[in-house]
């Protein structure tokens, strides 16, 4: 049996910069959340580059379930029933994640960590869990297993928390917040495939992000005009595996266990909300095109900050919400049309 990786973690979405930043500019690359992420500001000083870094090392640590001393770890290994006293910022987040769970169906859940144990995405070799086994896994996946007070959290035996799915979006939104207090009116912020746009380029004009072609990740499919916000995009090439010709992925389907194919190949998400933005890419993606405008026309009923989505099906079209189509330019011979 032969595995292959393909793409590693390759940045779903690029910003562009032009000459048009005349600026001082200053960068950072940080390695986090097992991401190699690129903070670009412009007229700041490296102080609130620095704070922006200490807080993406804070996250890490605070939400990594691989890391013995997370507080998710903790929770993961609390005994059944048992409710611990939670870090509020987790408790908070854990919140939101539930509303999200809620609202999309089932189709974001962060309890999927011992589905994505079993695909080996939990560290472990990557393999093809049986059906029994799966079968077996399903019933700890669901908002069910989960009970949250105000101050505490308890999970039913066997159940665990991956934050995988939001944490990046999570720490875009700290990030940005970080360096809004030291003053910086223009950043923009890589954290590998989920970018964060503070303000307009220093010009005044908007961020250049190229959106790239899920089929063949070395082209684009074209380029969005954005300002002040998160773009989040999941792709099924981001990360995944090969076996036996077929290739599995990290995005999972709550509902059966297996990659979720829902007829999308890839997800961008763009919201002021980061974590929202980030829980969304993954939801969408498993939902798939006609359950995911039904998500966007159902936004606010449902709780959720408002959002804009380009979805890319398996054949390659592009589809773009009203207010993300004017603001896209495809790349030659890109079909794309208007949804929702
Ligand atoms: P990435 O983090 O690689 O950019 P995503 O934002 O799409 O990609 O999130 C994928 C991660 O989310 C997985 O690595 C896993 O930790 C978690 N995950 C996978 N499937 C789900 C799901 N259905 N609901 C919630 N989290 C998920
Ligand atoms: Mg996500």
């Amino acid at each position: 049996m032969k595995h292959r990786f393909f793409a590693w973690a390759l940045a779903a979405a690029l910003v562009l910069t032009g000459c048009a930043q005349r600026s001082s500019s200053l960068s950072r690359t940080v390695y986090a959340m097992d991401t190699v992420m690129t903070l670009s500001v412009y007229n700041a000083a490296e102080t609130a580059l620095d704070a922006a870094e200490q807080e993406l090392l804070r996250l890490d640590a605070l939400l990594d379930r691989h890391e013995e001393s997370s507080a998710v770890s903790a929770f993961n290994a609390a005994a059944a029933d048992e409710p611990i006293m939670l870090d509020g910022e987790l408790l908070s987040l854990l919140q939101k994640a539930m509303g999200i769970t809620a609202a999309t169906d089932g189709a974001f859940d962060v309890t999927v960590a011992p589905l994505m144990d079993a695909w080996g995405f939990g560290g472990e070799a990557y393999r093809v869990p049986s059906q029994d086994e799966l079968n077996a896994l399903l019933p700890l996946v669901g908002a069910g297993g989960l009970t949250l007070t105000d101050t505490s959290a308890s999970h039913k035996n066997g159940v665990r928390i991956d934050l995988g799915g939001l944490a990046k979006g999570y720490a875009g939104q700290r990030v940005r917040d970080i360096l809004t207090e030291h003053g910086v009116q223009s950043a923009s912020i890589d954290l590998g495939g989920d970018v964060c746009l503070l303000g307009t380029k220093t010009d005044g004009s908007a961020w250049r992000v190229a959106v790239r072609d899920p089929q063949n990740s070395d082209d684009f499919l074209g380029i969005l005009a954005l300002e002040d916000c998160f773009v989040v995009t999941s792709g099924a090439y981001e990360r995944g595996f090969e076996e036996n010709g077929v290739r599995y992925h990290h995005i999972i389907d709550p509902a059966t266990g297996y990659p979720a194919q829902s007829g999308l190949s890839s997800v961008s998400v763009v919201c002021a909300d980061g974590a929202q933005a980030d829980a969304l890419s993954t939801a969408v993606f498993v939902l798939g095109e006609s359950r995911a405008l039904t998500l966007y026309q159902n936004a606010e009923a449902l709780g959720l900050a408002p959002f804009e989505l380009l979805l890319v099906r398996d054949d390659g079209t592009v589809l773009l919400t009203a207010g993300l189509y004017d603001r896209f330019t495809p790349e030659e011979g890109v079909s794309y049309a208007p949804v929702g």
